[in-house]
């Protein structure tokens, strides 16, 4: 990604944040930038890992609040992928995709499905309702060849 595009993403965050009266500061600044940077699936615990080496005044709890404001203005999405702990993926400017769990690595592999996503238009149609979202976690074991 470029870098024009990074500082624009953080730009946007950094409006949204503040309309929802919440102070932006330096330690909120590193955790966004750092999400904004490393696209992927993470824990609170692997993002205050990286973050608190950069700025070691950057709690635990800030990390957590600061993740969570994210999924509030929509820029973050919070899954919990079978009974692992919770993980938070950045979004913004991102297309749609689902995702498959393999269950003894635990890796997560990414997908988009052209028939699975107009089907899932087409049940939500017959069931009366214009579809908004979807959450789909297929979880599998990797076939021996
Ligand atoms: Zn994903």
């Amino acid at each position: 990604m470029s870098e024009d595009r990074a500082a624009e993403q953080l730009q946007y965050i950094k409006t949204e944040v503040k309309r929802c009266q919440v102070r932006w500061t330096a330690q909120r600044q590193v955790i966004v930038e750092h999400f904004i940077a490393n696209k992927g699936h993470y824990t609170v615990e692997d993002f205050f890992g990286a973050v608190s080496v950069q700025d070691s005044s950057i709690s635990m709890a800030t990390v957590y609040r600061t993740l969570n404001l994210l999924v509030d203005i929509g820029v973050a999405v919070k899954r919990v992928f079978g009974d692992g702990p919770a993980t938070f993926e950045f979004i913004l400017n991102r297309d749609h995709h689902d995702h498959l769990i393999d269950v003894d690595s635990g890796e997560i592999v990414e997908f988009v499905d052209e028939d699975i996503e107009r089907l899932q238009q087409l049940v939500a149609e017959e069931l009366g309702y214009d579809l908004h979202d979807h959450r789909m976690i297929l979880y599998g074991r990797k076939i021996k060849k």
